[in-house]
């Protein structure tokens, strides 16, 4: 989970069609929510992901949901309130249900609250710092073994991957083969780990903190700043670092 940066609402939510959107809601309990011109800016300001999961949720086989952060029932005033709207997956979304924070206790809305202050990742599993993000963790199942467990093992293991492959590159640029094209291979391929940890990325706060705290990728750095490479790479380290939820 990331800070999202939320936008202003769409011009189809104006003052007077929430108003009726709203009307419609309560006398017939349609989904007015569900229309293109809302979802097509919730994915924009979340960058096509799920606002809790970060997966994404753009294409048509995992097509995204509009979430209340505050349910339905009985919060029936604010079913095309823009600031009460999210992107979610299918998951997330059946998962949290009618939680309403009034009742149950406060979770993070990532709208309006920075996910650092709450969680952390430990490895794999999502950790919380206080009782927000358990609450958090719990009402989303942020640490299902089916899913989520699985795609940051994926994830891990390709990073891992390619962390190990750049560490021989590195080996053989410090042993003597310091051409041009070897040069480049290694910033690519940092550059690239690092841009898949960017905020726009699928899992950015997995693979941003899963990144930045790795011996190898550390050792990596150091080299590049010792042999001067590193300083096209720091905008990039910056980006992941806006997301990465280090204990
Ligand atoms: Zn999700």
């Amino acid at each position: 989970m990331i800070k999202l940066f939320r936008s202003q609402p769409p011009t189809s939510l104006d003052k007077a069609s929430v108003a009726t959107l709203t009307a419609e809601y309560i006398a017939t309990g349609n989904s007015v929510w569900n229309r293109q011109s809302i979802k097509k800016f919730l994915l924009k300001y979340s960058n096509n992901k799920c606002a809790y999961c970060e997966e994404n949720i753009s294409t048509t086989s995992n097509y995204m949901e509009v979430e209340h952060f505050l349910p339905k029932v009985p919060y029936s005033h604010l079913v095309v309130e823009w600031n009460n709207l999210l992107p979610s997956c299918k998951r997330c979304n059946a998962s949290k249900g009618t939680y309403d924070p009034a009742v149950h206790g406060v979770i993070i809305n990532p709208a309006d609250t920075y996910p650092q202050r709450h969680l952390y990742f430990s490895n794999l599993t999502l950790r919380y710092r206080d009782d927000v993000g358990e609450r958090m963790i719990r009402a989303c199942n942020l640490n299902s073994t089916d899913r989520l467990f699985l795609v940051r093992s994926e994830l891990h293991a390709a990073m891992h991957h390619s962390l190990e492959r750049t560490r021989s590159d590195m080996k053989a640029f410090l042993a003597g083969d310091t051409s041009f094209e070897k040069e480049q291979m290694i910033v690519r391929s940092v550059a690239s780990m690092l841009k898949s940890a960017g905020h726009e990325r699928p899992y950015a706060a997995f693979l941003a903190t899963s990144l930045l705290s790795d011996p190898t990728y550390l050792w990596l750095r150091g080299e590049l700043e010792k042999t001067g490479l590193w300083n096209k790479l720091d905008y990039l380290e910056q980006s992941a670092k806006s997301v990465e939820l280090a204990p």
